[in-house]
């Protein structure tokens, strides 16, 4: 088994190089043929030494996954990924389109686990438990595989497939390092978010050092005792310590910040519009509203109705919002429902 190249930044590449008295300039080589030209394998790089390439290949690998699925929705054309990894895990990543609507946004929700040891009741990967963290690697190699098969190029990633990306932090921050890199996928940080269920010293060391990329916590509930029910994060770090946190600590303008609410039948109250607006009355947040995806949990999925409902107050109340359709429904892509499939 041996080491995907890409588990490599460009300064740890210019080491490699430099190594095997190689002039430097390689390394930025190496990264356009790994990300903006997307290759599969060493031998394509035709600007590098019949030599040179094998002694990359003799050493390295290109790809640390490997396709083992592919659904594709037939309600909205959302694609569903399944990949294995070196050592015989899955992981999910999906694809989504969002022709209709002209953002012009083109995602792919990436995993940064294989499994999960956060335990959220909705969540279809707590099931499967926690496995172990990804390697950089294999989380931008999730990217490589879909913009290959696909011939797309995504604008846009979000960390909100399996796992908790901030227990994977060096990881995944080194992977969306890697992802902004001009040399790299030259992504925005503005179209790169990472989502957390809420682990408070993570968080603060991602605004500490002053991280440039989005963040998503994912609030779920108003009152602490009900998020406790249904979150067990809550009980070490109670969300009121996060808001407080970011209320004292975010920059708003470098960072953008939003709020995930699932949607379920017994927290889109009244009372929860008003808490929201007293949680958030700096108005410097999004609160991005999903709806309850089925699974194996027993909570209730709100009516449409109550749903308008909940939208309407909130817009009374002045909370922006934006509401994430439930994407990829019979495929099982939808939020919360990835898996890896072979797990089940
Ligand atoms: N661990 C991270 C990222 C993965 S979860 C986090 O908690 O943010 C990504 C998003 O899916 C979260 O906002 C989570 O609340 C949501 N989610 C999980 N299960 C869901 C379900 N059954 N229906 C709808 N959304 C769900």
């Amino acid at each position: 088994m041996s080491t995907c190249i890409k588990d490599f930044n460009i300064s740890e590449v210019e080491k490699i190089f430099s190594e095997m008295q190689e002039p430097l300039y390689r390394s930025k080589q190496l990264f356009n043929w790994l990300y903006e030209r997307n290759i599969s394998s060493f031998t394509e790089m035709t600007n590098f030494s019949k030599d040179l390439r094998e002694k990359l290949n003799s050493k390295y690998s290109v790809s640390a996954l490997e396709l083992a699925d592919r659904k594709i929705s037939n309600i909205d054309g959302t694609e569903k990924y399944l990949f294995k990894t070196s050592d015989d895990e899955y992981i999910e990543s999906v694809l989504i389109k969002s022709e209709g609507d002209d953002s012009g946004r083109l995602t792919i929700c990436i995993s940064s686990q294989i499994g999960c040891n956060m335990g959220c009741e909705f969540c279809e990967t707590a099931k499967i438990g926690f496995r172990r963290n990804l390697t950089p690697g294999e989380i931008l190699d999730q990217i490589c595989h879909i913009r290959r098969i696909t011939g797309l190029i995504n604008n846009n990633v979000v960390f909100m497939g399996m796992g908790e990306p901030m227990l994977n932090y060096d990881n995944v921050l080194k992977a969306a390092d890697i992802m902004n890199y001009s040399y790299g996928f030259h992504l925005s940080v503005r179209k790169i978010t990472i989502s957390t269920c809420g682990v408070l010293p993570l968080i603060e060391r991602f605004i500490d050092e002053k991280r440039p990329y989005n963040l998503a916590l994912s609030l779920n509930d108003t009152l602490s005792e009900k998020r406790a029910t249904t979150m067990p994060i809550e009980k070490k770090y109670p969300f009121s310590s996060i808001i407080k946190l970011l209320n004292e600590k975010f920059p708003v303008s470098r960072n953008r910040l939003t709020i995930g609410y699932v949607m379920r039948k017994d927290n889109i109250t009244d009372d929860d519009v008003k808490r929201l607006k007293k949680m958030f009355r700096y108005g410097r947040i999004k609160l991005n509203l999903i709806p309850l995806n089925p699974g194996k949990h027993s909570l209730n999925i709100p009516t449409a109705d109550e749903i308008n409902h909940f939208l309407k107050e909130l817009e009374i109340m002045n909370i922006p919002v934006s509401i994430r359709k439930s994407m990829g429904q019979d495929i099982s892509g939808a939020c919360g429902q990835l898996s890896g499939e072979k797990y089940k």
